[in-house]
């Protein structure tokens, strides 16, 4: 058990929130494991002014200065790897091995970030004859970073370092299902030698995050989680052309499956795409297009067979799972109730996802056909769900695959390159993936989604076109 503790970090000390307290629960055994109590507005407001009085020093220290303390960092998450793995695990339910990738991507990706800063910052262009164009990066001052419950180190990293890299100040908001994970975090900020208010932590619930997004304090606001609060801070944000929002959310993601011969390699990228991460990432799929017909029985039916034999367990098991758990207990019963209403809707239970354990956030996988709902439900369903809709043509596959207002990720398993050709023109979505799982990303590209699911590329590699303004200056040569 623990007890009340300081879980704001506001000017380079940890303190007492003045908001209410809350916890952080463990989603298996439900055991608290984190308990303090939030910020409210005037401890956010703290938090942004200490941000605000760093910012200039900040902005103005050497870039080399800010390399040295993100590789400090970096080093740090390293040695920390096993014990954060931990927290992350413990926290979130992921097993050890995905906790343990996760904090694996945060130490690379800091590089990325830098290399990438590093290429597009100071470029110089003789553009004309007397003078050289010079582009450089100007910092937007104090940014508000809100990390969600998915990845509570990487998504949140993602964004952090490439903004203090940049020269901006932070105020983090975690989700508040894994404020653990942040205070982890943030804790080995302070030790890399971040000077006194550059990074700020303000751990609470929805409350502390209006009083952070409405503080007319910030310079922007870098957002992963639901559409539906990004699209609230769209709409708070629109009256503002001064500051920058960038937002990641939802995705409903289409995988189309056609001319395979290898039904096996297919149903392998299908459940890595489907229920890695217990179906927790944004980028994972959620409606499965097969062809009707005997071969898409068989690949049905192979499917089936492996999503069964899927091994769901606990962080620390010693035989590690497959999957572990969803967020929370809130979480495994919404996506119980999804099921209920694809069902209610006209869908058919292939496999039944099933609550596990009572009382705890565990989920077997589920696979339901939807191929009857005449009216597509186009909702961000986040757990071990997969819908299946069957097809006759290519045409009709893109068609189905496009019926949503999100356009993060779609892929195509398939033989013919040409149909991946057709796919790349026609897809609505920032990712299209061909041959492999829809959730595989690489730390070099640009991730992120179009419509409802996003305006921005939250990637290490890409991070730097909005952490920072682009500014050009024209330099006499003489
Ligand atoms: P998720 O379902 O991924 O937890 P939410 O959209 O519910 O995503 O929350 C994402 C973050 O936004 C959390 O930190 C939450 O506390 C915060 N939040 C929720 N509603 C609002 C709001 N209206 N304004 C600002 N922040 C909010």
């Amino acid at each position: 058990m623990s007890s009340l503790h300081p879980a704001l970090f506001i000017n380079g000390e940890w303190r007492h929130g003045h908001g209410s307290v809350f916890e952080s629960l463990n989603p298996v055994s439900q055991q608290v494991l984190w308990q303090a109590v939030s910020a409210n507005r005037s401890d956010v407001d703290e938090a942004v002014k200490a941000a605000r009085a760093a910012f200039p020093n900040w902005a103005k220290t050497d870039v080399n200065h800010r390399i040295e303390i993100l590789r400090k960092f970096a080093s740090l998450l390293a040695e920390n790897k096993a014990r954060l793995a931990d927290v992350i695990g413990s926290e979130t339910g992921k097993p050890r091995w995905e906790s343990v990738t996760e904090v694996t991507t945060m130490v690379n990706k800091i590089e990325i970030s830098i290399q990438s800063y590093q290429e597009r910052t100071g470029i110089k262009e003789n553009s004309m004859p007397d003078a050289k164009a010079v582009l450089r990066h100007r910092p937007h001052g104090v940014v508000a970073v809100f990390g969600p419950y998915n990845f509570p180190g990487h998504l949140p990293n993602g964004h952090i370092v490439p903004a203090l890299l940049a020269g901006n100040c932070v105020v983090f908001k975690p989700s508040e299902l894994t404020p653990m994970m942040a205070e982890e975090t943030v804790k080995l900020w302070e030790l890399s030698g971040l000077p006194a208010g550059v990074i700020n932590l303000v751990t609470g619930a929805k409350e502390t995050g209006i009083a952070l997004a409405s503080h007319s304090g910030i310079d922007g606001l870098f957002f992963t989680g639901s559409s539906l609060t990004g699209e609230i801070l769209h709409k708070q944000f629109a009256g503002h052309p001064d500051k920058i929002l960038a937002l990641e959310m939802g995705g409903n993601n289409p995988l189309i499956v056609k001319d395979v011969a290898d039904v096996d390699a297919a149903v392998h990228h299908i459940v890595q795409s489907a229920f890695v991460s217990a179906g927790q990432r944004c980028t994972c799929a959620r409606r499965l297009l097969v062809e009707a017909g005997s071969a898409g029985d068989q690949l049905i039916e192979r499917l089936i067979s492996v999503v069964k034999a899927i091994k769901v367990g606990r962080f620390d098991d010693a035989e590690q799972p497959f999957m572990g758990s969803v967020i929370s207990l809130a979480a495994a019963k919404a996506m119980l109730d999804a099921q209920a209403k694809l069902l209610a809707a006209g869908g058919v239970s292939l496999l039944e996802m099933q609550s596990l354990e009572a009382g705890t956030a565990l989920l077997s996988p589920g696979i339901i056909d939807v191929s009857a709902i005449s009216e597509p439900i186009d909702e961000e369903f986040f757990g071990p769900l997969l819908q299946i809709i069957r097809f006759t043509t290519f045409d009709e596959a893109i068609e189905v695959a496009n019926q949503t207002r999100f356009g993060l990720a779609a892929g195509l398993l398939s033989d013919e390159r040409a149909l991946f050709d057709r796919l790349l023109l026609e897809a609505r979505a920032g990712i299209v993936n061909w041959n492999k799982p829809l959730t595989g990303a690489s730390s070099a590209a640009p991730f992120g989604g179009i419509g409802a699911s996003g305006n921005h590329r939250p990637s290490a590699y890409y991070a730097a076109d909005y952490c920072a303004w682009p500014m050009a200056s024209l330099e006499s040569e003489t």
